[in-house]
């Protein structure tokens, strides 16, 4: 078992199992969560639930970037969840540009203040809305770029990345989390439980759909 790793747990589904499978890995954890102005920032209670659940140490950053900059339909409440990217027709208006730079750089400066070496972030690069930022060769060039950048060997663990939401769900049993995934959150309208239409409800109903298990939101 290896010492220490940071986590970054948003308070969903994919963070959660994330969670429970570096638990399995280190003797410590510390859950790291991000406040970005989110419009579901209802998921930084399911995060706080979860890290107490889960016993772990657990951290809130605060970030005002988005807030002011307000890209993105999840931070602006007067941009469609259902649209495309401005910029990008291939993205979903809820794709937040660089969010996934900007935690893991402050997830690698605090790892660093702490001498720990290796991060966990649940991304997926199989049933995920697209965000480039969820893809391994963004992740491995991040890992490169922390490491070179603070000159200290920085490891980005990635549990989830080849696995669809189907597999994710069966992780979360075979981990015997099912019932955690209650506290989860994951709708992007910040309602709960969610609202089954917006693009992170659809995905997660389908997990569940697949695995043959009913979601314990609705439970
Ligand atoms: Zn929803």
């Amino acid at each position: 078992m290896k010492p220490q790793a940071i986590v970054l747990l948003s308070g969903g589904q994919d963070s959660t199992t994330s969670l429970f499978w570096a638990k399995k890995k280190f003797k410590k954890i510390i859950a790291i969560s991000f406040d970005y102005g989110q419009r579901h920032s209802i998921e930084l209670s399911s995060a706080k639930k979860i890290a107490k659940l889960a016993g772990v140490m657990h951290r809130i950053f605060k970030i005002n970037e988005y807030e002011q900059i307000k890209n993105t339909a999840l931070v602006d409440k007067n941009i469609s969840l259902y649209k495309k990217d401005k910029i990008n027709k291939n993205l979903p208006s809820t794709f937040v540009p660089g969010r996934n730079i900007l935690f893991l750089t402050i997830a690698a400066s605090y790892a660093y203040t702490c001498g720990i070496r290796d991060i966990v972030i649940g991304v997926s690069q199989v049933d995920y809305s697209g965000y480039p930022d969820c893809r391994k060769k963004f992740i491995k060039a991040m890992e490169r770029a922390l490491s070179y950048g603070m000159e200290f060997k920085f490891k980005i663990h990635t549990p989830l990345i080849n696995k669809s939401k189907k597999e994710i769900v069966l992780l979360a049993k075979k981990l015997g989390i099912l019932n955690f995934m209650k506290w989860t959150h994951t709708c992007y309208k910040g309602i709960s439980p969610g609202c089954g239409k917006c693009a992170a409800c659809v995905l997660r109903a389908k997990g569940f759909k697949e695995a043959g298990m009913n979601d314990p939101q609705f439970t």
